[in-house]
């Protein structure tokens, strides 16, 4: 063999090696191909035999995105994320399905249902202060979507327990401070108050259904009224039924709009954010006046936040606050339907600038009933619908001696020595009448499922309901605070200097 041929042999050699050696490259490429696919395919396969999953906030991902940090059945845990799912962005607060072994098997993005919270404040770019709806705060976490656009005010859709704020949520401010409602309680509701009742009548309805003789004679009807006195005794009925009995004058089918506002709602510390939303509760009342239909805007708690100014109770909010009411209330002056009602236990606290003529100028006292006022109340709640034993009126009545029989609450030391006791029907209201029935109620359907014969509620269910009602009740005021007794017993006049609930 020449040299010449070796070489040409030696080169065919090496383009074969060159060859196998590419196809050999390929081949193990489609390998690997081949044996991700597989697994991929085996973990789905798993995936179709796992137990029901479970789900989980994502709050970050670790390890380059091969673990992350989730939240799940009450605690944070640092979880696989299946390799199905490597290169996959995930934003925080994002929903996860969790597969066997809390393995991350699935990106659901943002949750869509949660707990409304309002925001309160942002801190620094990515978290912020919540509070709901009884006022508790917790610092959460916002999500990328929510970061840049939620305000202080707004409401969001949370999860306290991730600690995430996912979305902001509309819905008006008005909405949230105040209930739209067109009450049904009339007059007739309403028991022992008639002198109160026919004093809000003549100053209220009267301007209201005769504008034209108001005009002719020069006379401007009251812009509001000022219910005050203790809790539960029928503020809130009254001031309802005054809508609803305003609406029936109008002859439209009889609608009428309750804004019903409770002052501590109203309150927020930042600097004019509670002065916008009165503006904000009044724009509204105005654009719902604007079809001729009677507006009541009711201030339940109103010493809350119209205070005297100057009081320093709640800081130097009044001194800003008082004069938007008073603004807002002036200027519903030329629109008749709107009426402003507030209510107090405290009226002693507010600003009297609020009660001056063409303000809230009515002040009308809701006081506790006594007896005759407590058969009249037990008859609106309790009459001859209700299947009973006896006559009724016997029955309203055992209950009234039972509710003002003497049996003692409070024992107060006085400042000059001596010694007051305050009995249970000293502290008697429309509410706890109203308690009373229903436990009443309830006892003799007790009875009747129990097979106990009787033809319904009788004097003895009362009696035991009283009772009851004496031991559980949450309008007893219940403080150890002596001075908070000498107002709550303003009767006696003098200071209190101790006092022990005996009852
Ligand atoms: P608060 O100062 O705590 O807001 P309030 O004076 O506004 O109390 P209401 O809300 O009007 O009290 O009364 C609470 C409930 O008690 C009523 O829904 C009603 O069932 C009953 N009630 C109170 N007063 C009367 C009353 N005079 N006649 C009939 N029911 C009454």
């Amino acid at each position: 063999m020449t040299s010449v041929d070796t070489a040409a042999e030696n080169r065919e050699l090496k383009r074969k090696v060159q060859a196998l050696s590419s196809r050999n490259a390929k081949l193990a490429e489609l390998l690997k191909f081949s044996r991700d696919n597989l697994s991929s395919l085996h973990a789905e396969i798993d995936q179709l035999g796992e137990p029901a999953s479970t789900y989980g906030i994502f709050m970050g991902s670790v390890k380059e995105g091969k673990e992350a940090e989730v939240f799940t059945s009450g605690r944070q845990m640092r979880l696989k994320v299946s390799p199905n799912l490597y290169g996959q962005e995930f934003e925080p607060g994002a929903l996860v399905r969790l597969g066997e072994g809390l393995v991350i098997v699935e990106n659901c993005g943002l949750p869509k249902t949660g707990t409304l919270a309002t925001l309160l404040e942002k801190v620094g770019d990515q978290r912020a202060i919540v509070c709901d709806q009884n006022g508790n705060e917790s610092l959460v976490l916002l999500t990328d979507k929510i970061q840049t656009e939620a305000r202080a005010g707004d409401t969001v859709l949370t999860d306290y327990k991730a600690g995430f704020a996912f979305e902001r949520v509309e819905k008006t401010e008005v909405a949230q401070l105040s209930l739209e409602e067109v009450p049904d309680v009339t007059y007739d509701d309403i028991g022992g108050l008639a002198p109160q009742i026919e004093a809000i009548r003549d100053s209220v309805e009267l301007p209201f259904s005769h504008p034209e003789l108001y005009r002719e004679f020069d006379l401007k009807p009251p812009k509001g009224l000022l219910l005050y006195g203790p809790p539960g005794c029928g503020k809130t009925l009254i001031a309802k039924a005054v809508a609803n009995s305003l609406s029936s004058r109008i002859g439209d089918g009889g609608k009428s709009y309750f804004l019903n506002v409770k002052g501590p709602e109203l309150l927020n510390k930042f600097v004019g954010e509670t002065e916008r939303r009165i503006r904000l509760i009044f724009e509204r009342a105005r654009e719902l006046a604007g079809d001729g239909r009677p507006v009541i805007v009711f201030f339940d708690e109103m010493e809350s936040i119209f205070r005297t100014r100057g009081s320093g109770v709640s800081s130097d909010m009044e001194t800003t606050v008082v004069p938007q009411l008073l603004t807002e209330i002036d200027g519903v002056e030329d629109i008749s339907n709107v009426i402003v009602i507030g209510a107090t236990n405290r009226e002693e606290l507010i600003d009297p600038a609020i009660l001056r003529p063409g303000r809230l100028d009515i002040k009308i006292r809701v006081s506790r009933p006594d007896r005759e006022g407590a058969a009249d109340i037990f008859a609106r709640h309790l009459n001859d619908k209700v299947p009973h034993e006896g006559d009724i009126q016997d029955l309203i009545d055992a209950a009234v001696g039972g509710l003002f029989a003497p049996r003692p609450y409070v024992r107060l030391e006085l400042v000059d020595g001596s010694v007051e006791v305050l009995n249970y029907s000293d502290f008697v209201s429309g509410a706890m009448i109203a308690n009373v029935v229903d436990r009443a109620k309830k006892l003799a359907i007790k009875d009747h499922i129990a097979g106990v014969s009787t033809s319904g509620l009788t004097a003895e269910h009362l009696r035991r309901a009283v009772v009851a009602e004496q031991n559980e009740s949450e309008d007893l005021p219940n403080t150890s605070n002596p001075d908070e007794w000498s107002r709550i017993s303003g009767r006696i006049g003098k200071k209190v200097l101790n006092a022990e609930v005996i009852g």
